[in-house]
């Protein structure tokens, strides 16, 4: 089956009479005797809908968390004590406070030097990789770094199941931020671990258990119900995202784009052999500087100055303006292209650039 369709048709009920969609089911305790008992230990038929459909995506078994840095403490905390772990320079930055503040050592390293992360990722208890990266939007070889002698957990929040699935790329366990993509309109919070490996899905189940970041029961609904279109959404506003990058790309206004579906970007080649699509997500460099980066967000009307991404809404935001991200340029503006029409998207963006 393709991707597309199991978006549109996992995770449902199929028994005769019942509604199409499983529910929101709000409950914490179950009558006993059945599958549920109480929700932090069993789930909820609303989580099983979920992981189901995102677990056949990625091709494991999916457990779901209050947010995606639920989901990274359910892979970090199950480290031995006082590990290395080697995290990409550029990467969400909350993924390194985690490791350091349970007591691991954080290895940070740029990934897109293939040989060098593989070098040090021998030894240490964990290789997390992110590609695209955010905000510079940086290619990792994920089947070369995949096969490094450690566990590979990817962080697939940026790229989504539809045009990336890492674990067919050999990583041992992926990881989703549902919160953007998945979910798709900016309404929730919501996080998934896949993995293939049963011993580390059941541990990851335990640690849920344990450590009770458990989603909603809104949330999983409504991240199932946004699943139902992501193909259509990111389809849409991958479109728009080529034809905005090229013409980013020869804005006078405009010193630099980082989009690896430009053939010139550095992560092109890569991109191009291990996803099936080069997704909504860019950034790109204006003159004159932070002040200038920020002038062209407040100027803009139809693109939302605001944190995050993937949703139907294209959002924008200077990353430097955030602490921990020293590493990228002051004027850098990251796009998340959304679904609105690409020429009232550029109308946008040129009249912002040319204010
Ligand atoms: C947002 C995000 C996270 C964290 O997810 P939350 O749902 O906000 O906890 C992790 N990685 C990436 C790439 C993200 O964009």
């Amino acid at each position: 089956m393709h991707v597309e369709t199991v978006c549109v048709s996992a995770g449902r009920n199929d028994r005769p009479g019942e509604p199409l969609n499983v529910p929101p089911v709000f409950a914490s305790s179950f009558r006993t005797g059945g599958e549920y008992d109480y929700a932090r230990n069993e789930g909820t038929p609303t989580w099983a809908a979920l992981e189901d459909a995102v677990g056949r995506l990625e091709g494991g078994t999916a457990t779901a968390y209050a947010s995606g840095m639920g989901a990274v403490a359910a892979v970090v905390d199950l480290l031995p004590p006082g590990s290395r772990v080697v995290v990409p320079v550029d990467s969400y930055t909350a993924v390194r406070h985690l490791v350091a503040a349970r007591g691991h050592t954080v290895d940070l390293r740029d990934i897109t030097d293939t040989a060098a992360t593989l070098a040090a990722a021998d030894g240490a208890a964990l290789l997390w990789l992110e590609s695209p990266t955010n905000p510079l939007m940086d290619v990792a070889d994920l089947p070369a770094l995949c096969a490094a002698n450690t566990l590979v957990a990817v962080d697939n929040t940026f790229a989504t199941p539809l045009l990336q699935q890492p674990l067919a790329l050999g990583a041992d366990v992926v990881m989703h931020s549902g919160s953007k993509y998945l979910g798709g309109h900016a309404d929730l919070l919501i996080g998934l671990t896949v993995t293939a490996d049963p011993d580390l899905a059941a541990r990851q189940r335990r640690h849920r258990v344990l450590a009770g970041a458990t989603p909603g029961g809104m949330e999983a609904f409504l991240a199932t119900r946004g699943l139902r279109t992501l193909a259509l959404r990111v389809r849409q506003a991958q479109a728009s995202a080529g034809e905005l990058a090229v013409r980013l790309a020869r804005h006078p206004a405009v010193t630099r784009v980082r989009y690896p579906g430009l053939p010139s970007d550095p992560g092109h080649t890569r991109a191009a052999k291990q996803m099936t699509g080069f997704g909504a997500m860019m950034s790109f460099e204006v003159a004159g500087g932070a002040a200038a980066a920020d002038a062209v967000c407040a100027a803009l009307r139809v693109v939302n100055a605001a944190t995050s991404l993937g949703g139907v809404e294209s959002t924008i935001e200077r990353r430097a303006r955030l602490a921990g991200q020293e590493h990228v340029p002051p004027s850098l503006l990251r796009l998340s292209v959304g679904c609105e029409h690409v020429e009232d998207l550029w109308a946008d963006l040129d009249a912002a650039l040319s204010g």
